[in-house]
């Protein structure tokens, strides 16, 4: 799907030539030609951005820009102010207002390019975010409040790669306003040096360094990973704006041209800062939805969810292809009474202890779920049944024969736990089946007196039989 893009004018042919360049480019083109106009077509239409005249009849571009950025439903929408002034208290009004971003008039196509290709971006970044919010908000896990997208510009690491000493000043002073910290470096090598070592969240690169290419620089710093993902401005003159094409082609984000105007330079920033905090925090949302899908809060253990898929493409292999799995069915003895006599915290610590302790007692690549609320179960790969035996007598006495340190009268608490182990080898069968039959087997080691382990095959384990040196067990 393209973007759309609304383009507010009040002089008909401006609209007209935004509206042709833009339709070439591919982007969806709907026009208003007055401020009032412009702010229905923004709720109608939803469009990804707002190419925006100032200076209109009756309501003006930075009135528009305001009641956009106070209507908490369009208020995300990227706005560029349109200006044929060069007079830089304009941008700061517009910055005021609220814009993202200015385009001079005439327009030149490089820049409404380059503008609306990075604000489109933005856009839809924060669009993801928003909506996984929505999602987030919908299961009851934790969104963040909205409120927080305003204040993500500032702050920043920015790399500035630039060796005109007069020129990188004027840009560091400029970014003070921002807060942001900036490491300025006068070549690539140096500039490679420092993102190895720095988090940047931005790299403003020369395109007129006199010893090197700044457009080499750009491709390195794309292919580089450390800064494969950190956004590229670009500073050069009005004549090597060729130059600045070539730059956005092999994936820099934005430019600018000298003589640099501060407050164009904190609009280009803030948008890339946005646009990739945004990011980042979509990726940590991810990981964190993912993880909190997948594993138990309390123990850290996968949960259920995790433990059925997994089982499952265990059991889907066949044949030469699978190794034989054993299957053990944990369920805390007469956990309730640890509860009612001791409280709810008293059991969550056993819980948690419990967890440890097998945990610790397993190999890496078996498998450990929290399945319940004191029930777990553990998948034991390649293994035969007389080690899984061993291996499940081994957790069994883990958890039994020495006390919990918890926070009870006593300072400690002894705790057992009944097992039962299904065996399932190479057999072709169900995920349900295979905890069916551990599940059985932990039922009968519960009415057999609880604290033992109930194998498959073998019935109740004697424990004298698996009295082996404990290293021997799991190797
Ligand atoms: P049995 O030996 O037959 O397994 O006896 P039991 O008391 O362990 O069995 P039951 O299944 O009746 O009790 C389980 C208890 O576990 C009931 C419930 O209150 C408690 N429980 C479940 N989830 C949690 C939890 O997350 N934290 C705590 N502290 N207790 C939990
Ligand atoms: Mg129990
Ligand atoms: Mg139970």
């Amino acid at each position: 799907m393209s973007a759309r893009v609304l383009v507010v004018d009040d002089i008909a042919p401006n609209v007209k030539l935004l509206e042709a360049k833009l339709t070439s480019e591919y982007y969806d083109v709907v026009t208003a030609t007055s401020g009032a106009q412009a702010l229905e077509r923004v709720v109608a239409d939803s469009p990804d951005i707002v190419l925006l005249d100032v200076m209109m009849p009756g309501m003006d571009g930075f009135e528009v820009c305001r009641r956009i950025k106070s209507n908490p439903a369009v208020a995300h929408i990227p706005v560029v102010m349109v200006t044929a002034l060069t007079d830089s208290s304009d941008k700061v009004r517009g910055l005021e207002a609220g814009a993202d971003d200015f385009l001079s008039k005439p327009v030149n196509d490089t820049a409404l390019m380059a503008r609306v290709r990075s604000l489109v971006r933005l856009k839809m970044t924060v669009d993801e975010w928003r909506a996984r919010e929505v999602t987030a908000n919908t299961l009851g896990v934790a969104g963040e409040s909205a409120a927080l997208m305003a204040q993500t510009y500032e702050k920043a690491n920015i790399l500035l790669v630039e060796d005109q000493a007069f020129e990188a000043q004027k840009c560091q002073e400029a970014l003070t306003r921002d807060q942001h910290k900036v490491f300025s470096v006068t070549g690539g090598l140096a500039a490679l040096e420092r993102a190895n070592v720095t988090d940047c969240d931005l790299i403003i690169v020369s395109i007129n360094l006199q010893k090197e290419d700044g457009l080499r620089l750009c491709s390195h710093l794309r292919s580089n990973d450390r800064t494969r993902g950190v956004p590229i401005l670009m500073v050069g003159h009005e004549e090597d704006l060729a130059k600045v094409a070539r730059g956005l082609e092999i994936g820099a984000n934005d430019y600018i041209l000298r003589p640099l105007d501060r407050n164009e330079l904190l609009a280009r920033v803030r948008t890339q800062i946005r646009r990739k905090r945004f990011q980042e925090r979509l990726k940590t949302n991810y990981e964190a939805s993912l993880s909190m899908a997948l594993t138990d809060t309390l123990t850290g253990l996968y949960n259920r969810r995790y433990l059925n898929v997994h089982l499952e493409k265990l059991l889907a292999s066949t044949g030469e292809m699978r190794k034989p799995i054993a299957v053990l069915m944990f369920d805390l003895d007469k956990f309730k009474s640890i509860n009612d006599r001791f409280g709810h915290g008293i059991g969550d610590e056993v819980l948690k202890i419990f967890a440890d302790r097998i945990k610790t007692r397993m190999r890496g690549f078996d498998l450990l779920a929290r399945t319940g609320g004191e029930e777990f179960v553990a998948v034991l790969v390649g293994v035969t049944p007389e080690k899984a035996c061993f291996i499940a007598e081994r957790l069994r006495r883990a958890i039994g024969k020495r006390p919990m340190q918890v926070n009870t009268p006593d300072g400690q608490l002894v705790v057992t736990t009944s097992i039962g182990g299904a065996y399932i080898g190479t057999a072709n069968i169900t995920v349900e089946e295979a905890l069916k039959r551990a599940d059985d087997l932990l039922y009968k080691a519960k009415e057999g007196g609880r604290d033992a382990v109930e194998f498959e095959g073998i019935g109740k384990l004697n424990p004298a039989d698996y009295d082996e040196p404990e290293r021997q067990i799991l190797d």
